[in-house]
C-alpha cells in the first residue's frame, strides 16, 4: 500500500501565541489537502492557541519537544499527559537543535519515543550527520545508530505508525538543500535499517521525511523520491510557501 506524505512544520523558537494564531489563519486555506497529512509543531505555549484556530481543519497540531516523565519535579518541562490535553498529535523528538543545545543523546530520544508511543502521541524522531561525517563518510553507520537506539523496545506494530526525520545537519537553516539523490539515498538507507530491525511489512509501513532548507522549489523532486515520504520544514514553515509544499504535485 502507498504511504501517505506527510508535511509537517517546525516552527521552533519562534511566535508569540498571537502571532501563531495569525500564522495558522493565514496557512489554513494554503494546506488544505486531501493527499497529505498536514502538521504544525509549534511552541508548547502556541500549542493550545493554535489548535483551537485550526480545529476542523486537516491540520495537526505537533509538538516541538516532550519529557519522558510523567509528572512531577521537573521544573520547566512538558509531560505527555499535558500535550494530550491540550490536543497534540505528533511530538519532534531529538531535532539536531535540541541534541546539540540541550544534551540530547540517542538513549534520551528512546526513552521520550516510548513514552510519546504510552499516551498515543506519534513520534516524529529525528536523525542526521553533521558535514563532518558526510565527509568521513560515516554518515550511514552514524545514522543506523540514531535509529537503532532511538527504536529500542519499540515493538514493530508501534514502529509502522511513527515518523523519522532525515535532516542532516548541514542543511537546517543553511539554505543548502541535500541533492535529491543523497535525500533519496539515506532514506532509503534508513528504510533498511528498519527492515533489519524489523521486518519488510514495518519497513515498508514507516514514514521517512527529509527535512533541511525544503522550499517550495526543491519540495517536488523530492518528495517524488521512492523512500522519502514528505518533509520537516524550518524556516518555510513560517511562510505562504509551506502552502506550495503541502501542495507540491
Ligand atoms: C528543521 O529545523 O527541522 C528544518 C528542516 O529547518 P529548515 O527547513 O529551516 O532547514
Amino acid at each position: 500500500m502507498a504511504r501517505r506524505k506527510i508535511v509537517a512544520g517546525n516552527w521552533k523558537m519562534n511566535k508569540t501565541p498571537s502571532e501563531a494564531v495569525a500564522l495558522a489563519e493565514e496557512l489554513k486555506p494554503l494546506v488544505a489537502s486531501d493527499d497529505v497529512d498536514v502538521v504544525f509543531c509549534v511552541p508548547a505555549i502556541d500549542i493550545i492557541p493554535v489548535a483551537e484556530a485550526v480545529k476542523g481543519t486537516n491540520i495537526a497540531v505537533g509538538a516541538e519537544n516532550m519529557y519522558f516523565e510523567e509528572k512531577g519535579a521537573y521544573t520547566g518541562e512538558i509531560s505527555p499527559a499535558m500535550l494530550v490535553d491540550a490536543g497534540v498529535k505528533y511530538v519532534v523528538l531529538g531535532h539536531s537543535e535540541r541534541r546539540e543545545y540541550f544534551a540530547e543523546t540517542n538513549e534520551t530520544v528512546n526513552k521520550k519515543v516510548l513514552k510519546a508511543f504510552e499516551h498515543g502521541i506519534t513520534p516524529i524522531m529525528c536523525c542526521g550527520e553533521s558535514l563532518e561525517q558526510r565527509e568521513q563518510g560515516v554518515t550511514m553507520d552514524f545514522i543506523r545508530q540514531q535509529v537503532k537506539v532511538g527504536l529500542q523496545n519499540v515493538t514493530a506494530e508501534q514502529a509502522k505508525t511513527m515518523v523519522i526525520a532525515y535532516e542532516p545537519i548541514w542543511a537546517i537553516g543553511t539554505g543548502k538543500t541535500a541533492t535529491t539523490e543523497q535525500a533519496q539515498e539515506v532514506c532509503a538507507g534508513i528504510r533498511a535499517c528498519i527492515a533489519e530491525v524489523y521486518d519488510d511489512a514495518t519497513a515498508e509501513a514507516i514514514r521517512i521525511q527529509y527535512g533541511g532548507s525544503v522550499n517550495a522549489a526543491t519540495a517536488p523532486e523530492l518528495f517524488a523520491q521512492a523512500d522519502i515520504d514528505g518533509g520537516l520544514v524550518g524556516g518555510a514553515a513560517l511562510k505562504p510557501d509551506f502552502g506550495k509544499i503541502v501542495n507540491y504535485k
